[in-house]
Formats: C-alpha cells, sequence, structure tokens
C-alpha cells in the first residue's frame, strides 16, 4: 500500500481520503492541529504536543476525540503504514459534521480526525541547516483582512456561540476605542438618537456586505440621512433603532444589546420599513 491517511477512524488511500462537506473545519475553520517531528518512527517531543493539543481542545469545547495513549497508538499506526522513520506527522481535530450555522452543533457531533505523515529528508534539512536560512518582515495581520469574505470563520463562531449562549441571536465585534464593527454574520447599524442612519464605514476592518450596500440606495433613494460612521455601543443602546443587514438576515431588527433595549423595545418603524422595501427589490431584481 502507497501513501495512507487515518480519516475518522479508517485509514484510507492518502488519494482518496477526504472529509465531508459540511466538516467544520473545512467549512469554518473550526478545528485545532498539531504537527510532531519523527525520528525512529517515534513522536518527538510528545508530552508537549499532546499538553498543547488539549489546551487548544479546551479553549474551543471541542470533545477530545480519544485518550492520549489511543492517540498515540493512532499514530504510530499512521506511521508505520506510511513506513516513516523520520518525518512529520499532522493531525486535525475539528467540532465535526453539521449543518452549516456558525453556532455549535446542539446536540454536539463527534469531533473530526485526521491524520497524514510524510517523510522528511534528514540528509537535504542537514544542508539547509548548515547553510542558513533567509527570511522576510510582513506586518502582522492575522487578522487584519475581514474585508475578505474567508472560511477562517472561527472569531465569528465563538462570537455566534456566546450570542447564542446568551439568548441572542448575533453577536456584535467592539474594537478597542469601544466602537462597534460588525455583526459576526451581519453588518450593524443604528437610527441615532438624531434619527440618522449610522453603520461602520468600510475603510474599517469589516466585510462589505452587499446587502449593506443595497440598504444604503434604499435610503438614498427615501431620502433618509445617512452616515458612514462607527458608533459605541452605548450609543447603540441609545439609539432609537438598531438593525443588522446580510444575505442570511436580511434586514433583521435588534431590540436588545447585551440585555438593554434598544428603544422600546420592539422593532422601529424603519428597520421595518427597510426590510419592507429590501425585500420588494429583492424580488424585482433577482437574476
Ligand atoms: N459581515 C460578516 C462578518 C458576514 O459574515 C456577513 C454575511 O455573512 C455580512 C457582514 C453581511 O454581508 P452580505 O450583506 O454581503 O451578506
Amino acid at each position: 500500500m502507497g501513501r495512507v491517511a487515518y480519516v475518522n477512524g479508517r485509514f484510507v488511500r492518502h488519494a482518496e481520503a477526504a472529509v465531508h462537506i459540511e466538516d467544520r473545519g473545512y467549512q469554518l475553520a473550526d478545528a485545532v492541529y498539531e504537527v510532531w517531528a519523527v525520528f525512529g518512527g517515534r513522536l518527538a517531543d510528545a508530552a508537549g504536543h499532546f499538553a498543547r493539543l488539549k489546551r487548544s481542545l479546551g479553549e474551543l469545547r471541542i470533545a477530545a476525540p480519544m485518550s492520549d495513549a489511543a492517540l498515540t497508538i493512532v499514530l504510530r499506526e499512521t506511521l508505520r503504514r506510511n513506513r516513516i522513520a523520520d518525518g512529520m506527522i499532522y493531525l486535525q481535530v475539528g467540532r465535526g459534521v453539521a449543518a452549516r450555522d456558525h453556532a455549535f452543533p446542539n446536540p454536539p457531533v463527534s469531533p473530526s480526525v485526521v491524520i497524514t505523515a510524510r517523510p522528511v529528508d534528514l540528509d537535504a534539512s542537514e544542508a539547509r541547516a548548515a547553510a542558513g536560512v533567509g527570511v522576510v518582515t510582513v506586518p502582522e495581520s492575522r487578522w487584519g483582512r475581514c474585508d475578505i469574505k474567508t472560511v477562517g470563520l472561527l472569531p465569528n463562531v465563538l462570537a455566534k456561540q456566546a450570542a447564542r449562549e446568551a439568548g441572542a441571536v448575533e453577536a456584535w465585534f467592539v474594537d478597542d476605542l469601544g466602537l462597534v464593527t460588525e455583526g459576526a454574520s451581519s453588518n450593524a447599524w443604528i437610527v441615532d438618537a438624531e434619527g440618522r442612519l449610522r453603520t461602520r464605514d468600510i475603510q474599517a476592518n469589516i466585510l462589505r456586505g452587499v446587502t449593506r450596500l443595497s440598504v444604503m440606495g434604499l435610503i438614498a433613494e427615501s431620502g433618509l440621512d445617512l452616515e458612514e460612521r462607527a458608533f459605541t455601543v452605548d450609543e447603540a443602546k441609545s439609539a432609537r433603532e438598531a438593525f443588522v443587514t446580510g444575505a442570511g438576515s436580511l434586514i433583521l431588527p435588534v431590540v436588545r444589546i447585551d440585555g438593554a433595549k434598544v428603544g422600546d423595545g420592539a422593532p422601529g418603524p424603519v428597520a421595518k420599513r427597510l426590510r419592507e422595501l429590501y425585500i420588494s427589490q429583492a424580488r424585482r431584481n433577482a437574476s
């Protein structure tokens, strides 16, 4: 047998190894991993990697798929089947397979486990070490690129889960200055105390919502005042109205922020009107 991978309890040919398309690691980056160096078919720094794996899983509240002892057996068996003496072994544990939704599956599903291994040419590694290597510097941007609609959604997953556990539907991210950036899967809006529509400008580290842009067009057509200006959590709490926009939520009135009522605690007239206008326009323009 050639190269083999371990996928959810089975050893399969590497070329055919696959996870389900709704594996949360694949769709939401809702997974953790470890890599061990391998010498003579044994795991280097085994305990350190197991400890970090346990910590990473614990931080994300993903159940350990098996004991360390059982995992060691599977890792070693993967090395044996791939005939690896010196090399590397990769383990990924994800929250599992569930219909796509940012919040954790409830009830929980079994974690996904994938293991792959590959040999390392120690002579080449020695030669490189003997010559030394260069580095380049890049701006620290992990993750300052929320404008890209990437599947690197783990922060959004954790935020949405926090919302769900608090009996809310959406979470709003707040930056260091106390300003709301956007929702975990939507853009955030208020009708401020002066009656102006406000949403954060796209110079900020947010997704450029397509629904947001359409709603801006409707606001202009309706002759309402709009300011692309960030708002604080306090401004949102004392706003006349708040709402979110997105392809999933369309226009959804927000009536509570951290438990505090917005306005009189009921969906406001502006959000309701914009929702009607948006839906009828979207029906007309859908292609
Ligand atoms: N912001 C985030 C983080 C999102 O995930 C989404 C949609 O999923 C949005 C904003 C709204 O974008 P759109 O209106 O294009 O759906």
